[in-house]
């Protein structure tokens, strides 16, 4: 019952605030036709991140978890002319379709797409000099969060914003004792936030079409 009142009132605020996108409808559908899981963040979640990428006024975002280009292609467009937005992907299939997609958006010039395992793929950003990051949206394997939290913060500067997605899972992560691999990697990365002097963090619990999880925030301070 929960879960359909919450996609209700997903559908409702959608409707009603997320104005259609022609380009993110394709993105979805070309996502779904090509077998990829349904698990890009929902439309008033995507808006909400492209939102808090032009509060903060971003030029160079980093995602890590592409999927078929969907958070992507909201993300690409929070970004002012000359912004540029890396990708990082392993599933060959799942890149494929993503940079079709952003293709399509008309964001190919915007957006790099770099396949491989994220932990393989940023040292080579690093070594290619890429960053600092203005905004950093982590949302690939969850166990590897805490590794993606520490490699955001060594390519971000003061003021850059790290979102996490999927940071509740269903209220598991309130379990210490979980011994499910991603409870416990957001447990880590929670733990890491936390200690680090550098950042300031929150979490959000959300609900909608997407059940029940949630966002973690942390905003570089120095
Ligand atoms: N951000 C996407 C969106 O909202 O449209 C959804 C991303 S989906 C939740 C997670 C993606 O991370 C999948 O496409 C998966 O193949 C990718 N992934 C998993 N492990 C990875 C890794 N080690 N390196 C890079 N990408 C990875």
């Amino acid at each position: 019952m929960a879960e359909a009142e919450w996609t209700a009132v997903d559908r409702y605020i959608t409707d009603t605030l997320v104005h259609p996108d022609p380009a993110l409808d394709a993105a979805l559908r070309a996502s779904e036709e090509a077998g990829l899981p349904a698990i890009s963040v929902s439309a008033n979640q995507g808006k909400l991140l492209q939102l808090m990428a032009r509060m903060q006024g971003a030029r160079n975002i980093l995602e890590i978890g592409t999927l078929g280009g969907y958070s992507t292609i909201w993300l690409a467009r929070a970004l002012p002319r000359g912004g540029r937005l890396i990708t990082l992907e392993s599933e060959p299939k799942h890149a494929e379709v993503a940079r079709a997609n952003i293709a399509h958006a008309g964001l190919a010039g915007i957006v790099d797409l770099s396949l491989g395992r994220a932990l393989d793929t940023l040292p080579v950003l690093e070594e290619e000099g890429a960053g600092p990051f203005d905004f950093v949206f982590i949302d690939a394997d969850k166990p590897s969060n805490p590794d993606y939290f520490a490699w955001a913060l060594r390519l971000s500067r003061p003021g850059t914003v790290i979102v996490v997605d999927n940071v509740v899972r269903a209220g598991a992560v309130a379990d210490p004792d979980s011994s499910d691999i991603s409870v416990r990697g957001v447990r880590e990365l929670n733990a890491l936030m936390a200690a680090e002097p550098r950042v300031t963090a929150t979490a959000i619990q959300t609900v909608g079409s997407k059940g029940y999880d949630g966002f973690a925030v942390a905003l570089v301070t120095e």
